[in-house]
């Protein structure tokens, strides 16, 4: 409700006072608990604070349903045990103790957040900044290009494709879509219905996010720095539909390439890939990178044969053309200019020492 000239809206001391006093009058709030209230207040100070001070966008509603989840903070947060290698337990207050499958080692956290997902699973994640995988230190640089046909292709030749829906898959949830929208609003059979189009969702999003980490984890240990294009994801991904007046250009085919670039998971997996080797991951300017021949360096329109395959109409080079561009990628990076560098002075020294081995001469 602030504006200019108004005094200051009530920060999160003098909401946590509002807090006491609306927790005596109203019972409901009453049966909750403080700290998860308190640490709601915080959340909301916190995020006027992220709005005001820059690029984060305005807090919004929490909606049943989507944000469902709190936070526990303090001595609150330590009641947590290990019962065996599969099963913890954890002291939720208000509560009471709640099982818990261990997906990983408990660490050693100040806090930690519950929530339930979309598709009505609890998670408990823990607030613990892991530490970064360590570089190999050898040297090794990789171009990475994304791909619409494959997920990613790497300029050591190597194709990965993120994991999607099979065509089973596809039928069923098409299926379900079909008897979604046939399904009385409000009636029993179409909160089923809905539940089932979430656990599908949720398995897609599950397989999605489980190839990012794999992928990732697996690029940082192996290579010393990773080159990627820089890709406005967020621009790219905006929609195309324009407005009444100026209606956006090639809204269909744009839809397309929207869903598979968010269908590969490629945001996530530049935003891990920087979390996991800080330091070591570099963007690249992707200008002519799908053009540019990576064997002799000829730069045209018409050397991307089709949307998979490369042919240098210069020198009849055939690629992937995923995997050229990703050579393309590494060559233009800073890291991969330097590796070239080195490679050349390399040969030049060896040639100036040629002489020195060389026999000497017989008079
Ligand atoms: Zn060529």
């Amino acid at each position: 409700m602030w504006r200019p000239g108004r005094p200051a809206a009530p920060g999160y001391a003098a909401q946590c006072e509002q807090l006491t006093d609306a927790r005596a009058a109203e019972p409901w709030l009453k049966a909750g608990s403080q700290t998860v209230q308190q640490q709601a207040l915080r959340n909301l100070d916190q995020a006027w604070r992220n709005f005001y001070a820059g690029p984060h966008g305005r807090p919004t509603w929490r909606r049943e349903g989507v944000h469902e989840g709190f936070r526990i903070v303090g001595a609150a947060a330590q009641r947590v045990e290990k019962l065996n290698r599969k099963w913890g337990r954890v002291l939720v207050p208000k509560v009471g103790w709640v099982k818990l499958r261990l997906s990983r080692k408990l660490p050693d956290a100040k806090s930690y957040r519950v929530t339930r997902d979309r598709a009505g699973r609890w998670h408990l994640a823990f607030a613990v900044i892991p530490e970064p995988i360590q570089a190999p230190g050898n040297g090794d640089v990789v171009g990475v290009d994304r791909g619409v046909t494959v997920s990613a292709a790497l300029s050591t030749g190597e194709l990965l494709s993120c994991p999607s829906p099979s065509g089973r898959e596809q039928q069923r949830f098409k299926h379900l879509q079909r008897k979604l929208a046939r399904a009385k609003r409000g009636s029993n059979r179409r909160g089923k219905i809905r539940a089932a189009i979430a656990r599908f969702k949720a398995r897609e999003s599950d397989r999605r996010k489980n190839w990012v980490e794999h992928t990732t984890t697996d690029l940082a240990r192996r290579f010393d720095i990773i080159a990627l294009e820089d890709l406005r994801i967020r621009n790219m991904t905006k929609s195309a539909r324009g407005t009444i007046e100026a209606p956006g250009r090639n809204v269909r085919r744009k839809a397309g390439l929207n869903r598979g670039i968010l269908a590969q998971g490629w945001g996530l997996l530049v935003q891990r890939l920087e979390q996991k080797a800080p330091g070591r991951v570099e963007k690249v300017n992707p200008a002519y990178t799908s053009q540019t021949c990576s064997a002799c360096g000829h730069v045209a329109s018409e050397n991307r044969e089709n949307q998979a395959v490369f042919r240098c109409v210069a020198c009849r080079h055939k690629a992937n053309a995923d995997v050229n561009a990703a050579i393309n990628i590494e060559r233009i990076s800073a890291a991969g200019r330097a590796v070239d560098a080195r490679r050349e002075t390399a040969v030049l020294v060896s040639e100036k020492r040629e002489p020195q081995h060389a026999p000497p001469a017989v008079a």
